[in-house]
């Protein structure tokens, strides 16, 4: 189920901030009026812009929606099947390998 609220491309892509070009308040006697912002979209690379209203605006509009892609997720992981005993055996050898250091590092990267 797609997320409610938003900016969505024409494609029906919701638009992230992960995707947008410019951002800007369009002023008027020195209170925002409109919100401008331009964008493209990652799903079929159109770039357009959308101007609200800065009464309906919200950053919440540009967050990545948690149902976004969770199907793909879902997919993605029920192709990757169980994790069984060896992979664990494996992981937890490679984690006893591992420097704090080390296990910093790897947890910054996540
Ligand atoms: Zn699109």
């Amino acid at each position: 189920m797609p997320c409610p609220n938003g900016i969505h491309c024409e494609c029906a892509r919701r638009i992230t901030s992960f995707d947008v070009l410019e951002h800007a308040f369009v002023m008027r006697h020195w209170v925002p009026r409109f919100v401008r912002i331009k964008y493209q979209c990652p799903a079929c690379g159109k770039i357009d812009e959308v101007t609200l209203d800065f009464k309906h605006w919200r950053p919440s509009i540009l967050t990545p929606c948690l149902e976004d892609g969770l199907d793909d997720e879902r997919e993605r992981i029920a192709q990757l099947g169980p994790i069984d005993l060896d992979e664990i055996a494996l992981f937890r050898a490679d984690l006893g390998q591992l420097t704090g250091a080390q296990l910093l590092k790897t947890l910054e990267q996540v």
